[in-house]
């Protein structure tokens, strides 16, 4: 690959070790790694990518999303409802989705993902409806250009054992065990700079029975990979966990060996004072979805609480059907106004909130190779244009969320631009659309 020259940077936001922000600076990337970064350097032949009006940050990291349910944004009997009530009201669409489904939806997921500055995207997929495989996803993951953490997802209590899902949707145990280790064996990379990355992800402690979130962890541990799961998502939550297993979900997450810097729990508004030390003490990390927690009106998670004690903390979109938007850099934007609603205005400020974004983030699905701008990182670089109307007047442009874009002008991912002037340039963004809607239909016709 030809090497690349972002030459003249407004603002280059590092999220290195000392915090540097640097002014007018260029980037070079050779092979997918950021290779040199310094005022005016010499071009040799590279290919030029003009930043002058440009706030160069790391490529955004989103650490929670199901990237299936963007063929169920906006589903009326699901707008307004609580979260069981709204997992209840789209169970029965999803159990209709195949292969063809999971594979377009992802693919939009994942543009609007990249298209907002997210260069590294996890995805939790739970339900096998109709032959579908985790490939699918992956396989959209990869002709977008996107780094991808697929996790294995699972459910495997069904209505008729007390569960939540329509007995459709959920698989054998060991049918299940027995698919993560293959999508491992065949997809997983643990090389630095891995494209794809394997996790393990039974979809929460009310879906899956208790041996098979035990049983999961002795997997992950053994394969050397990640683990995640939904947790302590909102009080019905709690008090789903304190009736049926007697403990807090901290409690029930420590005791089957879902603590540690291999793990990370999406949601986690409602950890209370010492799960917060739990998962310090243990470095598990948290994937905060503050849109998708005020859409399902679930409350408003610890971060703050979190990050003063050293929890790692990323940011997540959620799946669409609960965010319904994808949008990572909004997503950022809502984490920094959240914690100030019951916190008060310096609860959070812009630049924590970005750093939350990309290198806390990496952080949390153990990447230190991504998630910051510093030679020898991968070169996931996002540039955003504050020369528009949405920056206009802005002192600070490099207080990115407080008055800048919401779409990325150019992004690199290990080196290759795959958005070029907020178009993408691996897929046929308007045939994508297309699709989408098409399949949408056919679900909306079928109910
Ligand atoms: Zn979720």
């Amino acid at each position: 690959m030809t090497d690349k020259l972002i030459r003249n940077a407004r603002y280059i936001l590092t999220m290195d070790d000392a915090h540097r922000e640097l002014k007018e600076f260029d980037i070079r990337t050779r092979d997918g790694v950021i290779s040199e970064i310094g005022p005016d350097l010499a071009e040799n032949g590279a290919e030029v990518i003009d930043a002058t009006n440009c706030v160069v940050t790391p490529g955004l990291v989103n650490t929670h999303h199901h990237l299936y349910q963007s063929l169920t944004r906006a589903v009326p009997g699901g707008q307004d409802a609580l979260l069981f009530g709204w997992l209840k009201t789209l169970y029965p669409i999803w159990a209709r989705f195949g292969p063809e489904e999971f594979f377009t939806s992802a693919q939009v997921g994942l543009a609007e993902l990249a298209l907002s500055g997210c260069s590294l995207t996890s995805d939790h997929l739970y339900l096998y409806p109709n032959g579908a495989r985790l490939e699918d996803t992956i396989h959209a993951a990869a002709e977008i250009g996107l780094r991808f953490h697929p996790t294995r997802g699972a459910m495997s209590i069904g209505e008729s054992d007390g569960g939540l899902p329509p007995d459709a949707l959920v698989e054998s145990e060991s049918a299940i065990l027995n698919d993560c280790i293959r999508v491992i064996d065949a997809f997983h990379d643990p090389a630095e700079g891995a494209m794809c990355r394997v996790g393990v992800a039974p979809c929460s402690p009310f879906s899956v029975s208790r041996e098979l979130m035990r049983d999961a962890a002795i997997l992950a541990r053994d394969k050397g990979i990640m683990m995640h799961t939904h947790l302590a998502e909102n009080d019905e939550d709690i008090a789903y966990s304190q009736a049926q297993f007697g403990c807090r979900p901290g409690q029930y997450a420590e005791d089957l060996g879902w603590t540690g810097a291999d793990v990370w729990h999406a949601h986690c508004v409602k950890l209370d004072e010492q799960e917060i030390d739990l998962f310090s003490r243990t470095q598990t990390g948290v994937a905060h979805c503050p849109c998708s927690n005020c859409r399902l009106g679930s409350g408003i998670a610890p971060v703050r609480a979190l990050q003063d004690a050293g929890v790692p903390v990323g940011l997540g979109v959620d799946g669409s059907a609960s965010n319904d938007s994808g949008n990572l850099i909004a997503e950022a934007r809502q984490a920094m106004l959240l914690q100030r609603v019951t916190r008060g205005a310096d609860a959070m400020s812009a630049r924590e909130a970005l750093r939350i974004a990309t290198r806390g983030g990496a952080e949390v699905l153990g990447r230190d190779d991504c998630g910051q701008i510093a030679v020898g990182k991968r070169a996931d670089i996002a540039l955003w244009d504050v020369s528009g109307i949405e920056s206009a007047g802005s002192w600070d442009p490099a207080a990115l969320l407080l008055a800048g874009p919401m779409q990325v002008r150019h992004l690199l991912v290990e080196g290759r631009q795959i958005v070029r002037d907020g178009q993408l340039t691996t897929i046929d963004q308007d045939a994508v659309v297309a699709t989408q809607n098409r399949l949408a239909r056919q679900l909306a016709e079928a109910l």
